[in-house]
């Protein structure tokens, strides 16, 4: 047996989860994930925050393995739109993965390859997303404090990224009256 990284603890408020490496994602990396791209633009011009990071745990590559990943999104927005992840299908599309947020209040989007389906769902404290195979999924903070959370997956899952950023997601998550609002994108 692999006895690397049988138990490991995490910090939550550092996004760390003991020396896994860590992948932070600015604004700047973020170009095309935002529908409005002048808003999106602007922003840039202000600075280019940190919008989420990701710590990954890889204990092992075998056939059966679980990696997992400690997400923290960052609080804010561009324009209207809550901070969000890239999002991504797994590579190996039949592959599933649990959330469990830990603190914050956000939301995850799936969107069903195919049909295009949407879901939405609370990502929060206390709360688990089954996300299922060839469904792309994205995170949302629409709260004012980080949105920390694991995600759990086979370890051969794979990240697909560029499939789902090419027409982006069906839908949208904007802050309306200081209350996430989703909307269908305008492809118009
Ligand atoms: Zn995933």
């Amino acid at each position: 047996m692999n006895t690397q990284r049988l138990f490991e603890r995490f910090e939550p408020a550092k996004g760390t989860v003991g020396d896994a490496p860590l992948t932070r994602r600015y604004l700047a990396d973020l170009r095309g994930c935002f529908r409005d791209s002048r808003d999106y633009e602007q922003a840039l011009t202000k600075g280019n925050p940190l919008v989420y990071s990701v710590a990954a745990v890889e204990p092992a590559t075998g056939e059966g393995d679980l990696h997992y990943g400690l997400g923290t999104i960052y609080p804010g927005s561009v324009g209207d739109e809550y901070f969000l992840t890239k999002g991504h299908y797994h590579t190996w599309r039949m592959a599933a993965e649990v959330y469990i947020g830990i603190a914050g209040t956000g939301i995850m989007l799936l969107e069903e390859e195919g049909t295009g389906e949407s879901r939405v769902l609370p990502l929060e404290e206390n709360s688990v997303v089954y996300v299922p195979g060839f469904t792309a999924h994205r995170t949302i903070n629409t709260g004012e404090i980080p949105l920390v959370y694991l995600g759990v997956h086979p370890a051969r899952a794979g990240h697909d990224y560029g499939s789902i950023a090419e027409r982006n997601f069906n839908t949208v998550v904007v802050k309306r009256d200081g209350q996430p609002h989703v909307e269908r994108r305008d492809r118009s």
